[in-house]
This record gives structure tokens, sequence and C-alpha cells, in this order.
């Protein structure tokens, strides 16, 4: 095998950022000495190999791989797919769901004990390291961009899915995309099941949920799509928060058994930040965030169903500000009962 690391130094002279994050990831999972080549990509000059394997595969994205073969040429823009690639299983394939330690039984309360004093990235890589691709990241908010941030310098493989429940503000949908371009992963998006979807609208409209409350178009757009998204996996992470609402998140822990599967382990990196903790580490690694945030908005779900909080008010108060506060829960991180 050979394989390629095209670089890229931006117009400007600067290297570019993503290019060190990649090289970081590699050499973090031990497989930086696998890249037989680094070649550069000068913004500036079209002639520099770099720029001319770029127009040749038709990619725009940097960094990106070129690994070549038995099995012939395949170009990478994405470094985790190139991490799963390279990475060896124990049983000598390269599944990405294969995890990376094994299957003994978890103590949730014992592993939460262990674990809630621990910084997000401690907790998210005792997840990562424990289930390995095995462990999807649920994507919806600036703090799910957070822990998809740590998992990427953390290096070690995972997995990313959204709800698209239809109702998203055109701004959120750009996000999820900037998001997919700057990390270079895949996002599997998660649509209602159009069975029952369409009768309820047919039945019911498309703004029921000012007149009844948001539980039943929640659970066919969110809550039925999330089962499904978890199916494969053993263990997710959430950008969960105890202080984005005192009267339902308050106590939630950074590990356990989840509400809506409990064989199934759930990770909360981020349970025991504030606010403001999640906007530091956003501005300082330069994550890219929903430019709804700009204009007001804290927490973003639905179009319909989202405003920004007035002064004073709590983060969570322009989500369903109709219903009462203890209501407040799309029914995802809700166990059944
Ligand atoms: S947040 Fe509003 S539009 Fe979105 S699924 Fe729930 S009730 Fe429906």
């Amino acid at each position: 095998m050979h394989v390629t690391m095209i670089k890229k130094v931006l117009a400007n002279g600067s290297p570019c950022q993503k290019c060190i994050q990649a090289e970081e990831m590699l050499k973090a999972r031990g497989l930086w000495t696998k890249i037989d080549e680094v070649v550069w990509a000068v913004e500036s000059d079209p002639t520099s190999q770099g720029m001319q394997l770029a127009a040749q595969h038709q990619v725009e994205l940097a960094p990106f791989f070129i690994v070549k073969d038995e099995r012939g040429e395949r170009v990478h823009t994405s470094t985790l797919k190139l991490v799963r690639e390279l990475s060896p299983s124990p049983e000598g394939n390269n599944s990405a769901a294969t995890p990376v330690a094994g299957n003994a039984p978890i103590n949730p309360e014992q592993i939460e004990s262990e674990l809630s004093g621990q910084t997000p990235q401690h907790i998210l890589r005792w997840g990562l390291e424990r289930f390995g691709a095995d462990l999807a990241i649920a994507f919806s908010g600036a703090e799910d961009v957070a822990v998809i941030d740590m998992a990427a310098k953390i290096g070690l493989p995972f997995a990313v899915f959204s709800l698209d429940t239809g109702r998203l503000h055109p701004e959120t949908l750009q996000f999820i995309e900037r998001v997919r371009k700057h990390y270079g992963i895949e996002i599997q998006l998660i649509s209602p099941q159009p069975a029952l979807l369409e009768p309820f609208v047919r039945k019911k409209g498309l703004f029921s949920f000012y007149e009844d409350g948001h539980t039943e178009c929640c659970s066919i757009r969110k809550v039925e799509p999330l089962g499904r998204a978890l199916a494969p996996y053993r263990a997710w992470a959430t950008g969960q928060r105890r202080d984005q609402n005192p009267s339902t998140r308050a106590q939630v822990a950074v590990v356990q058994a989840d509400p809506l599967k409990l064989e199934r382990i759930k990770l909360n990196p981020l349970a025991n930040w504030t606010l403001a903790q999640t906007w530091d580490y956003l501005k300082d690694n330069d994550v890219p965030y929903n430019t709804l945030h700009d204009r007001g908005f804290v927490s973003i779900g639905c179009e319909p169903c989202t405003r920004a909080p007035r002064p004073g008010e709590h983060e969570r108060a322009g989500r369903w500000w109709w219903e009462e506060e203890t209501k407040r829960e799309c029914g995802l991180h809700i166990a059944k009962g």
C-alpha cells in the first residue's frame, strides 16, 4: 500500500489548520508512519504538485489522501475514513464497526462515579476507546459540535447522525453541511417515516403542536427516527448539559444506561459544563456554529418551535414557549414509561 497525503498552504502562506489537525489525528492513532509521502498544494500556485492532484481528482477539500494498493487507487477526503482503512482490527479486517475494546459488561453507575469529575475529553475518550465506531454522536446543536471537535482531536473512529425533522431552519441545514465539510465526516441524516408522518399531517395539519402540544409531532419527527438512528450502535454521545434546563436536565449523568434502551450506554461528556464554558471552547477551537446564534438564538430546534429567548429568560425558554416549562423536552432524552 502507498499513501499520499496532500496538504495545503493557503494563499497568504499560512498552513491549513485542518491539515495540521489531520496530522495530529494520525499521530495520535499511531498511523503517521503509514503516510508514505506528503505533497503540498500551494493555493497560490496552480502548478504545484498538490494543486495538480486536486484538479486531477476533482477534490476541493484539504487535506486529502490517495491510497494505492492491489485493489487500485482510492481518494479519501475524510481523515476518519483513512483512519478506519489503516487501523488494523483484532480480527484482521478493517471494519469500521469493529469496536476498539471488548464486549465485557459495563456497570454504568460505577463508570459514572469514576468519570463524573473528569473533563469532557477524558469522558469521551473512555467512550471511544470502549466502543470504537460503535459509538455515535448525536448532532443538532452547538454543544454537539464541541463533542465532534473533541472526538476528531482524540483521533479514534466515531459515527455522527442528525435528525432531519423536515422543519429545521435553512440556517441549521447549512450548519450541518458546514460541519460535514469542516471535519470531513459522514453525517447520517435520518428523516421521519412517511407512513407515520403523512397521515398525521393529513389529519392534524402542519401546526397542531400550537393547539395540543408538541408531543405527537416530536414523537413522529424525532423520537421514532432516533430509535432507528441508534439501532446499530452500542453507545451514543450527546451534548446535554445540566444547566440547559434546571427543570428537566439537572440530573443528567456523564455516563448512564440509555433510558431509551437500557443495554445501550449514553454519554453526556458536557454534563458538567456551563453555557459559557461551551462557547469558550467553540471560540478557542474555531468550531463551526449555527449562524442563528448571531441573531440571539441559544437553544435551536425546529423553526416553528424555536424563538430567541428574551432578556433575562433561561436559554431554553425559546423552545415550545407556549407550553409549561416542565414539558419542554422533545422526548429524545426521556425514559419510556
Ligand atoms: S420541535 Fe416542533 S416541529 Fe419539530 S418535531 Fe417537535 S413539535 Fe414538531
